[in-house]
């Protein structure tokens, strides 16, 4: 029976391997901390201060413990000093020679029986493991950044890697409060493969200036309730080791997606490597600092760009579905006169119903008085004939997904409307250039994306095409502050921000459990514990609808015609199945 584990090593003190020390000293573990000289090993030492001095202010951590705790962490440049360390986790950057050169030294020095681990994100452990004289013992201990914070880890296992060292190590994780999940030796093991291919795409739109890098942020916060967007994240990461972790899944799986965005090299030659040197796709107040501050990018507001806006008073919204309908209460709300206009009267008494109701629940909920209640029905007029719309200021219009259906609408529109009038879409996957060439003013025409439940999601993509004028854009990013939304600007493209960013990485997932990679339950997990997503990408698939998901991948391929976005065989098997997610009861999960 192997020994309980009470005393490890950690080599390298940066990002993680700072934090990595403090996880273990904070659960009673000596820990041996080396770096590669005394200037390091004083930042090392400074880290561990001061992140353990910020659990005390924030009252996490008593004075006592926060003693003990640095008392049982030994610093050292030697790396000699692990000769009676159980377990050693190697945290050094991302370099395989560099991480071969250690563990060959390491064997030489720990006693035959510890077990040798490395954080490394992406490079093949195998090859680090092959390095020693007994490749048994390696394991892969791949922590998540910030490693006291984040709860999970990934434990990966070569084909020489023997049981009981995992299960160990395993055993391990959950001493110190983490969910393990074991993985075979796959550049990016699970979360960084699903992860990367997203950020790199990220950084793509940022390097084309497809989207600000501001905007991509939101667009992801807001759209998907992430705690961060990508390119945050990147920052957060570091570019330098994003970079070796994109090149080293590029090489091992030759996927196009995969290769770095050349920016990513350029920025990190330049030294912008993110939040440790102040500066990567922001700026920080210091080195290490998470507060952004203003540079030469951060957006002006439109009031100082000299761009006179048009004149918004009265609305009007097309359509009397689950979208019209949100969007007509939230222009209301705002003080708007709102016409809307279907194709029925007994539509527009659905409607009307509808957002009687709706009013009445906000409040019931304290979230509105009666006389909000009232205002906002007072300022709505439903209407079954277009030609109401002569007057309006700005139409938005929430017909169905339909191509000739839109482009018919636009044509009415752009008859009945007033000269000056914006005409804005709300299509999710149709380009907004067709509906614009419907009209004989194209440079009034705009999309704006907003989601679903309008009333309560904060984002709208606002998609200007090659014709949108300047005032048009700027009125309609105006407009969408006016009602309480957060606009993200964007280029007309298939997936805008949102769905671009999004459904490519659910695709991978499904390919990544079509290859037995790893578990719907495991990727879950790792995407939820190890990245903070507020779900895993199968639960989200099974909420989206399988059939949704499908459709939206198809445009992107179609679009952009990477072999990469090519759905998932498993996808199209599913839908063809009728397991169309929670909906049908039954799709990458079962449901009572
Ligand atoms: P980093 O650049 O922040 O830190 C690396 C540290 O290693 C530096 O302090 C450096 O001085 C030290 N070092 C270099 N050579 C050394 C040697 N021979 N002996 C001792 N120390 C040495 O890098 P990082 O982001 O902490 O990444 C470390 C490892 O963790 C990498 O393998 C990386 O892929 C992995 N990882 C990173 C993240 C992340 O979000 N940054 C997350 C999980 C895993």
């Amino acid at each position: 029976m192997a020994r309980d584990i009470t005393k490890v090593g950690v080599i390298g003190l940066g990002t993680m391997g700072a934090g990595i020390v403090e996880v273990f000293a904070r659960n009673g573990i000596e820990v041996v901390a080396v770096e590669v000289d005394d200037e390091a090993v004083e930042r090392g030492r400074e880290h561990l201060d001061t992140s353990t001095g910020r659990a005390v202010a924030r009252g996490k951590l008593s004075e006592d413990d926060q003693a003990a705790l640095v008392s049982r962490v030994q610093f050292t440049s030697n790396l000699n000093d692990l000769k009676d360390c159980q377990l050693v986790v190697e945290a050094v950057p991302e370099h395989l020679h560099l991480k071969k050169e250690i563990f060959a030294r390491l064997d030489q020095i720990v006693d035959e029986d510890a077990i040798l681990a490395t954080n490394t994100s992406s490079l093949p452990v195998t090859e680090i493991a092959v390095a020693t004289s007994n490749p048994k013992r390696v394991v892969g201990m791949h922590f998540f950044n910030p490693a006291p914070v984040m709860q999970f880890v990934e434990v990966i296992k070569t084909v020489v890697t023997a049981d009981d060292i995992f299960e160990r190590v395993k055993g391990l994780a959950k001493r110190l409060g983490k969910q393990p999940v074991v993985v075979g030796d796959k550049a990016g093991f699970i979360a960084n493969a699903l992860l990367f291919g997203y950020l790199n795409h990220a950084v793509s739109m940022y390097e084309s200036k497809y989207a600000s890098r501001e905007d991509i942020d939101a667009a992801m916060r807001l759209g998907c309730g992430y705690p961060m967007g990508p390119l945050a994240l990147m920052d957060l990461i570091g570019l330098d080791t994003a970079y070796e972790i994109l090149d080293t899944m590029y090489k091992q799986g030759r996927d196009r997606l995969h290769a770095p965005s050349p920016i990513i090299k350029q920025m990190v030659s330049a030294g912008l490597r993110g939040r440790k040197t102040g500066r990567g796709f922001y700026t920080y107040a210091a080195p290490g600092s998470s507060q952004v501050v203003e540079d030469a990018q951060t957006p002006r507001p439109n009031g100082e760009r000299g761009i006179a806006l048009r004149p918004i008073a009265r609305v009007g919204v097309v359509g009397s579905g689950t979208m019209a309908t949100g969007i007509v209460e939230v222009f209301a709300k705002a003080g708007y006169d709102v016409i809307y206009v279907a194709r029925a009267s007994t539509k527009v008494d659905s409607v009307r119903a509808a957002l009687t109701k709706s009013l009445e629940k906000a409040v019931q909920r304290g979230k509105a008085t009666e006389a909000d209640r009232d205002a906002a029905l007072a300022k709505i007029t439903g209407s079954t004939r277009l030609d109401d719309l002569a007057e309006v200021d700005i139409v938005v219009e929430a017909v169905v997904e339909d191509l000739h259906v839109k482009q018919a609408l636009f044509e009415n529109l752009d008859e009945i409307c007033k000269p000056g009038a914006i005409l804005a879409t709300t299509t999710s996957s149709l380009p907004v250039i067709e509906c614009a060439s419907a009209t004989k003013r194209p440079q009034d025409v705009i999309g704006m994306h907003f989601f679903n439940p309008a009333q309560v999601m904060k984002l709208v993509e606002v998609v200007h095409t090659v014709s949108t004028a300047d005032d048009v854009l700027a009125t309609v990013q105006d407009l969408c502050v006016k009602i309480g939304k957060h606009p993200v600007t964007c280029g007309d493209r298939a997936g805008f921000i949102v769905n671009a960013l999004l459904f490519p990485y659910l695709n991978d997932a499904v390919k990544m459990l079509e290859a037995n990679y790893s578990t719907a339950d495991d990727i879950d997990t790792a995407m939820k514990t190890g990245c903070s997503l507020p779900m895993g990408p199968f639960e989200l698939l099974d909420v989206v609808g399988l059939d949704v998901a499908l459709a939206i991948e198809r445009e992107l391929y179609l679009e952009f015609r990477e072999r990469g976005y090519a759905p998932a065989p498993l996808l199209e098997h599913l839908v063809t199945a009728g397991y169309l997610g929670r909906k049908s009861s039954r799709g990458f999960r079962t449901y009572a």
